[in-house]
């Protein structure tokens, strides 16, 4: 697939000269398109040796005007990312899962102080996502205890206008295998 080049972003340039690269692994990030009881996205950060997980049920949007819920779920293990298949009936979660996307992501802050005060901002290098995100906590009371967070796109090149570009729709398909799951193959 022909991925259009453009310049790196000022926090790539400036991410480089920073501290010895060479000891510090990329931090993986995932979103898994999950087709539960509700159709979402699980959006997982590798922190501190484990996945932070959001499920967001409008999936990104590369939009910065779509400030898209993401609900904070359980924090799932790292070899996690790679999973996709049936989750089988009766357990938690049954239903088909892809890897819609992955890749590393870029912490502009100290990844653990920032989460911890409920306001990440970062780079996304995945297949379908890039540039600059942010996952904002908000004081919305959260149902079941769960925090709400807001996962941003911030205006950057690689934003697009939601009536231009829906990325979700455009790009339905598992980035390991190219497989829909079978909701978007009926709706073909
Ligand atoms: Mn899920």
């Amino acid at each position: 697939m022909a991925r259009t080049k453009s310049e790196p972003t000022h926090q790539q340039a400036a991410k480089q000269p920073r501290g010895d690269s060479s000891t510090s692994a990329a931090l993986r990030f995932v979103v898994q398109k999950h087709d539960a009881r509700h159709l979402h996205y699980d959006f997982r950060l590798e922190l501190n040796g484990t996945l932070k997980s959001w499920a967001v049920p409008k999936g990104p949007s590369l939009d910065p005007s779509d400030k898209r819920l993401a609900v904070q779920v359980a924090d799932h293990a790292l070899d996690y990312a790679d999973f996709e298949g049936r989750i089988a009936e009766g357990r938690y979660g049954a239903g088909e899962v892809i890897v819609w996307d992955r890749g590393v992501w870029q912490p502009h802050d100290d990844p653990a102080t920032a989460y911890a005060a409920g306001r990440l901002r970062f780079s996304l290098l995945g297949e379908k996502l890039t540039g600059d995100w942010a996952l904002v906590r908000t004081r919305l009371p959260g149902s079941g205890g769960k925090e709400q967070w807001l996962l941003i796109k911030e205006r950057d090149d690689h934003a697009r206008a939601a009536e231009e570009y829906n990325v979700t729709e455009a790009q339905p398909q598992s980035v390991i295998s190219g497989a829909l799951i079978n909701r978007d193959k009926r709706a073909k």
